[in-house]
């Protein structure tokens, strides 16, 4: 009786500390749980911030790129301003000298019944052999030249 009793009890106290060490393994695991996931939020805030990072040097390269692009298509106008500037200067001259037309004397500007402009003496000296506009070939006489008064002329 005795025998089975304290059998028992060492069970008992046996059971106990099994129990004990269950509970304090389980402490132990939530423990490391939350470590873990006190890492993993860790991790996470860390993955947000290098996404945001990247987010931000991506708007980076984008507005650059905006502004290379701006820069070109800039360019690219002003080497067409460039070129219609020359070809206006180029159309600014008398097509028969190629020389610039001048504002008065003898090479002022003058037109055709046409339209098309030339140096006064270029066109007349001109008309005095043939009889037809050196650019469109119509038809045209000494009483055809009629000067053409540029705004900025004075
Ligand atoms: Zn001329
Ligand atoms: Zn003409």
């Amino acid at each position: 009786m005795f025998k089975r009793r304290a059998g028992i009890r060492s069970l008992k106290r046996m059971l106990k500390m099994e129990l004990v060490e269950e509970l304090l393994e389980e402490r132990k695991t939530g423990e490391q749980k939350d470590k873990q996931l006190a890492k993993l939020k860790i991790t996470i805030e860390d993955l947000d911030k290098l996404r945001q990072e990247e987010d931000e040097i991506n708007n980076k390269l984008e507005e650059e790129m905006d502004k290379q692009q701006l820069l070109h298509e800039q360019l690219q106008a002003n080497k067409i301003l460039t070129k219609q500037l020359e070809k206006i200067a180029l159309e600014n001259r008398c097509s028969i000298c190629l020389f610039p037309w001048e504002a008065n004397n003898y090479h002022r500007l003058v037109s055709l019944k046409c339209g098309h402009l030339f140096g006064e003496m270029c066109i007349r000296t001109h008309l005095q052999q043939s009889n037809i506009c050196p650019i469109c070939r119509k038809i045209a006489v000494g009483r055809d030249v009629r000067r053409v008064l540029l705004n900025h002329t004075p």
